[in-house]
């Protein structure tokens, strides 16, 4: 079995944004040579996320009023006596930090309405890092 690692560097610009990852991802996949096999994607951060959905503006904005509605950034949370940012770490745990695709003949397997997207929940920063880690033959 082949592995193949490739780390991302990308700076956001927004307090919560959608950064819309697919291009990278899948030409890692083509640069790893793998045909058969699956690709992991992971974001090591506690305040940022990774999902996988339409890339429509309308869409983008939704899911972005959703987060925002499911964890208010005023919100009576814990957390923000710590360092006030709560509500980023709530919709990191709850959205996931990783995905997984399969590959199949040397592309990766996704949904036409299926582009797979940074979160930034705590932004902006100078550089949120991708990782991703494909395995197979
Ligand atoms: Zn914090």
């Amino acid at each position: 079995m082949k592995t193949f690692f490739k780390e991302l560097r990308l700076p956001t610009s927004k307090r919560v944004e959608l950064i819309d990852i697919t291009n990278e991802v899948e030409g890692a996949v083509k640069e790893s040579g793998i045909r058969e096999g699956i690709c992991l994607i992971f974001v090591p951060h506690a305040t940022a996320a990774l999902l996988a959905n339409e890339h429509e503006r309308g869409l983008i904005n939704d899911i972005i009023s959703k987060i925002s509605e499911e964890y208010p950034k005023d919100g009576r949370w814990q957390h923000n006596l710590v360092d006030d940012n709560a509500s980023a770490h709530l919709a990191a745990s709850f959205i996931g930090a990783s995905r997984v695709f399969p590959i199949k003949g040397g592309k990766l397997i996704r949904g036409t309405w299926q582009n797979i997207f940074l979160v930034e929940l705590d932004g902006p920063r100078g550089t949120r890092k991708v990782v991703i880690e494909i395995m197979g033959e």
